[in-house]
């Protein structure tokens, strides 16, 4: 079996909140607080949750970007956690990362040809006319046409401004792509357009996506595995059919109600969340979920309970359930 691209363990990103004149620490938010994942060669992996959850902080976090404040990150095998901007560079080719909005990201002031272009030069790939034909030919890669490499971000459309960034990110030929809410910003014609896109570049490359996304939608279309959390951890992960044919953690189950089912005479029974997630400056104690919880129980309230596998395959942080094959353990295919 092949070894993961991304292996991220036990991850904490922590932020001090500072007041004040003398800027005292009055308390901590915990962003991210003790994620472990795989991602594998050529395989999409979603991470999924309310906005606030953390999994934005997360995405940037295992990309470098924000210091990790403990945990590991190992890339293609190799510890990245704590290397230097300088010693980082190398690895910057196999990961890359798009973000949410195409029009920040990209430069006003510079032609589509040159954003798409600018990592060859930086990372010294290739100059000139070699670089112009691999730009033309990242361009007609992503749908679109050479002749466009001459036009200013302004000039595009926002679907095309995204494959601009897609195709940016493709020019150092990573082996992962970490994509942060990257249709969210588009029209819902446009989204399934650039979602196909992402599919294909997969299938002809043998990308890795860690995929961020609210819409569980677009979530169940792209992935292969999905990783479900709330308030800084990861609550539920498993193959995408599992996740989404039986989910076994409350907040996922709940998440899922709200999705609309193809088939208009099948129903599904609602699970409305209550209230909004806690601040994860002050998240409550034992499970995180339970201030929302339709099946809170006494331990609940005071035990943090593990992230274990509960069925085969499948994890999840939940009292309901025990590890396999103990008394309160799930076979494949129960739920609640
Ligand atoms: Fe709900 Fe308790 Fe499970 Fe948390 S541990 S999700 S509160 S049942």
């Amino acid at each position: 079996m092949s070894a993961p691209v991304l292996e991220v363990s036990a991850l904490k990103k922590h932020f001090p909140v500072r007041k004040g004149l003398l800027r005292r620490s009055t308390g901590t938010v915990y962003a991210v607080d003790g994620v472990s994942f795989n991602v594998m060669p050529g395989e999409t992996l979603s991470l999924v949750g309310e906005s606030g959850c953390g999994k934005s902080t997360l995405a940037r976090t295992a990309m470098r970007l924000i210091e990790p404040t403990s945990g590991s990150i190992r890339l293609d095998g190799k510890d990245v956690t704590r290397l230097s901007r300088r010693a980082m560079q190398p690895y910057r080719r196999e990961l890359q990362m798009i973000f949410q909005d195409p029009f920040s990201s990209l430069n006003p002031r510079m032609k589509a040809g040159d954003i798409v272009g600018e990592p060859l030069r930086v990372h010294e790939l290739s100059r000139g006319q070699e670089a112009r034909a691999r730009v033309a030919a990242l361009f007609e890669q992503v749908g679109l046409r050479p002749a466009q490499m001459q036009s200013f971000p302004h000039e595009f459309s926002g679907g095309q401004r995204q494959r601009i960034s897609i195709a940016r990110a493709l020019a150092l030929e990573p082996k992962l792509i970490i994509a942060d809410e990257p249709v969210s910003a588009l029209d819902v014609s446009i989204q399934a357009q650039v979602i196909n896109l992402l599919m294909d570049l997969q299938q002809q490359r043998g990308l890795s996506y860690l995929f961020v996304a609210h819409d569980l939608a677009v979530v169940e279309h792209i992935s292969h595995r999905v990783a479900v959390m709330y308030l800084g951890k990861i609550v539920e992960q498993a193959d995408k059919r599992k996740v989404f044919g039986n989910p076994l953690h409350p907040y996922t189950q709940a998440l899922l109600s709200a999705v609309p089912l193809p088939n208009p005479k099948l129903k599904r029974e609602k699970r409305i969340l209550e209230g909004d997630v806690p601040s994860p400056m002050n998240p409550p104690s034992g499970c995180p979920f339970h201030t929302r919880c339709p099946h809170v129980f006494e331990p609940c309230r005071s035990v943090v309970p593990a992230f274990r596998e509960v069925a085969p395959g499948h994890e999840a942080a939940c009292h309901l359930y025990g590890v396999i094959g103990s008394e309160n353990g799930i076979a494949q295919g129960e739920s609640l």
